[in-house]
């Protein structure tokens, strides 16, 4: 059978859904995200990545669209369209086996692990570039799927709930969660995927130990958003308790390699290290006393009790 338009029409109308309890709504609602992540731009290669856009848009059409008591979870339906054959994973080196084996992965960190992104057809990939066909297409899956909120679809489409999110993080200066709130996976990685986006704009992309900042043309930085006080022990997503921090550095602060002292500056222990720095190149204790880079919002000082709590967890002494 061609696959043409028509082919991917009958597709998106016809998904193989669970319908033990109830019509499962989750492979129409990612549908819907991934057409909506198309039009927003964030989609330019057919590889479609499990991303805390990706998952906070589809938060949003589930709160929107599913009346059921169905639980959200993304994992589920990034795995089992897998079944309607048009979609596809790439998976993670190690993980080739598993994935062909349809080994479950059944939470989002776990599918995580094993799946590098997901891709379509290239037929339907090549017919989702034409605005008409994803317009035509959004309008099946909400007609077959959610007829009651056809209506609600052009105003559900105009916002990005990642942005959003990233906004009101922006607004409060980030967040604690309690331990209820972590049960809701979903919820929570599109809540640290804008914790590390508002760290590493808050620090112009630099890593403030070594002030490096390599942006690629497509945005992507090799800074990342780290916790001083973990996350897993803390759940702090407040700003204070961030800084950007290359992934050298990063992996170097989460092991006691340095801390950094109340007036900011870097604190290198003492004979830890035996290191040939390359070519042009500092030695991590070359850099003990200097000043870390701070971000340019005075709100958001990293706190000195973290980074107290930080020095002491790893035996630092100033
Ligand atoms: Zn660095």
């Amino acid at each position: 059978m061609e696959k043409n338009f028509l082919f991917y029409a009958k597709k998106f109308a016809k998904l193989r859904v669970d319908k033990a309890r109830g019509v499962a709504p989750h492979k129409p609602i990612l549908l819907l995200t991934v057409l909506d992540l198309f039009e927003k731009g964030y989609i330019g290669r057919n590889e479609i990545y499990l991303s805390p856009e990706l998952t906070a848009n589809f938060l949003k059409f589930w709160h929107r669209f599913v009346a059921s008591d169905h639980h959200s979870n993304i994992a589920l339906p990034f795995f089992h369209l897998t079944g309607d054959k048009f979609w596809h994973l790439m998976s993670n080196p190690g993980f080739e086996a598993a994935i062909q084996a349809r080994a479950k992965f059944r939470t989002l960190p776990l599918l995580r692990s094993a799946v590098k992104y997901a891709y379509l057809d290239n037929e339907l990939f090549q017919l989702l570039q034409d605005e008409r066909h994803r317009n035509e297409l959004t309008n099946i899956l909400i007609r077959a799927w959610f007829p009651q909120n056809v209506s609600e679809i052009e105003e559900a489409f105009k916002y990005d709930e990642f942005e959003a999110i990233q906004q009101s993080l922006f607004d409060s200066g980030g967040s604690i969660y309690s331990i209820e709130e972590l049960k809701n996976e979903d919820q929570i990685f599109a809540r640290n995927g804008a914790f590390r986006r508002n760290i590493t704009r808050l620090y112009d992309q630099r890593c403030a130990f070594c002030k490096m900042r390599v942006v690629s043309q497509d945005g992507q930085n090799l800074v990342d958003g780290a916790h001083i006080q973990p996350f897993s022990e803390f759940r702090s997503d407040l700003f204070v308790n961030g800084l950007a921090l290359c992934k050298n550095h990063h992996w170097a602060f989460d092991h006691g390699w340095f801390g950094i002292s109340e007036s900011y500056r870097i604190v290198i222990p003492e004979n830890r290290f035996i290191e040939e720095p390359p070519k042009a190149s500092l030695k991590i204790e070359d850099f003990h006393t200097e000043e870390i880079l701070l971000p340019n919002d005075q709100r958001y000082l990293p706190s000195l009790e973290a980074l107290e709590w930080h020095r002491q967890n790893w035996e630092i002494a100033i």
